[in-house]
């Protein structure tokens, strides 16, 4: 019998989920899975980490679930699932800690209630991360829940990387460049150490390059810049997120183009990125193997904005000592890791072609001035690491 920790991300219309076992100090992933298309056609699929589907149920539309019922139902699995372990917690990945945690916390109903307050600052992600809690507060009371921030690794950046230059007033009250992806880099920063000791000590820049992508400057393994700020869309091009743009463009929408509020959000998270540029797609699987010179120039316009970051996170830092490729791109594209590497030269990167191929572990040549590898990143087993933490 192993102490059982369950991770859980929850997004506006899926909930995922991932199983940790104990095992002396480490743990291992026993199963994952998620129930997708919440409020329209769900599915539930619980896999071995191997991929062999273990449990799975469709739902029929209109019979469809909210995020509540889905919670009920992966419980219900996990509970049969852990019968012959014993679930010790549950591990919440939470997009925003604001200023008051830059730690993870244990969740009961005070801390709920504080976690609530931050609704307004990320609208889109907030309160699907908080469903889950509020229902297994209700349902299984005494089953320890800890929440994982998406801000908190940020908050070590110095006080004017945080800040935007807005009146004092507007700073107070919470408007500032809080740093996302997190986890993420939390996770890399720990594996660091073991994979590159120089850098892990030094000047790294990682570049979370998925359908959300963010950099982050790190300096001995903490926060010191992010491309990310206020919200998750500012910063790099993402698959369907604008990035940075000049806010007088806002105000051009509202101004003189009336567009709502409502209207503007839809545009810059949804309708943009990638999939705006190309009108083709936000994925870049599909983009590389287009023929379309607008999918030629989507990719362009990611790569520039790439290279304009990775000067401004290297000035932030004062040189670099590596940059670490993570996230569905940054895993498995060697084609735009070798124009990001190529347009790097001027640091003294090097790229080794043939190891970025394979795609693992280091891809800089010997001669390189700075190295480069690819990390796998594991955002669950971090949040896990931190439950089990936190609970001991
Ligand atoms: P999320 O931010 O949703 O977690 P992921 O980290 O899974 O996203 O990254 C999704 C992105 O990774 C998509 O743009 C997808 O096209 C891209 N991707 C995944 N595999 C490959 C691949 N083999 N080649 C190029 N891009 C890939």
């Amino acid at each position: 019998m192993s102490k059982a920790i369950v991770v859980l991300n929850a997004g506006s219309s899926s909930i995922k989920f991932s199983l940790f076992l104990e095992k002396g100090e480490s743990l291992e992933l026993d199963v994952r899975g998620q129930v997708a298309g919440l409020y329209t056609a769900a599915r539930f699929e619980a896999k071995a980490p191997n991929g062999k589907i273990l449990s799975e149920k469709a739902w029929p539309k209109g019979a469809s679930l909210n995020h509540e019922e889905a919670i009920d139902h992966i419980i219900g699995y996990l509970r049969s699932e852990v019968a012959h372990h014993t679930l010790v917690g549950i591990g919440h990945r939470v997009v925003h800690g604001g200023r008051s945690y830059q730690q993870p916390v244990r969740v009961d109903a005070m801390v709920l209630k504080v976690l609530e307050t931050f609704i307004p600052l990320a609208p889109l992600h907030q309160p699907h991360n908080l469903a889950p809690i509020r229902r297994a507060l209700e349902r299984v009371p005494d089953l320890p829940q800890v929440a994982c921030f998406d801000t908190a690794f940020h908050r070590t950046q110095p006080a004017v990387a945080q800040m935007f230059a807005l009146p004092a007033e507007l700073h107070e009250a919470g408007v500032l460049r809080y740093g996302f992806h997190g986890l993420s880099y939390e996770y890399i920063s720990s594996v660091l150490p073991g994979i590159d000791p120089v850098a892990a000590k030094g000047r790294c820049i990682v570049l979370h390059l998925g359908n959300g992508a963010s950099m982050c400057a790190m300096l001995q393994g903490r926060s010191m810049a992010s491309t990310m700020g206020f919200t998750a869309v500012e910063g790099l091009p993402m698959g369907t997120r604008s990035g940075s743009l000049d806010p007088g463009v806002i105000l051009y929408l509202l101004s003189q183009r009336g567009m709502s509020p409502a209207a503007i959000e839809d545009l810059i998270y949804n309708k943009s990125g990638l999939l705006g540029v190309s009108s083709i797609s936000s994925d870049m699987r599909t983009l590389l193997t287009s023929d379309d010179p607008r999918a030629k120039l989507a990719i362009d316009l990611f790569i520039y904005r790439i290279r304009c970051a990775l000067g401004a996170l290297t000035a932030a830092l004062g040189g670099l000592d590596a940059i670490i490729f993570t996230a569905g791109i940054g895993e498995n594209a060697p084609a735009i890791r070798s124009r990001v590497c190529r347009d790097t030269q001027w640091l003294g990167v090097v790229i080794d072609e043939k190891a970025n191929t394979t795609g693992q572990g280091r891809i800089s040549a010997q001669e390189s001035k700075v190295a480069v590898w690819v990390i796998p990143t594991n955002e669950e087993l971090m949040i896990a690491r931190h439950t089990q933490a936190l609970l001991k």
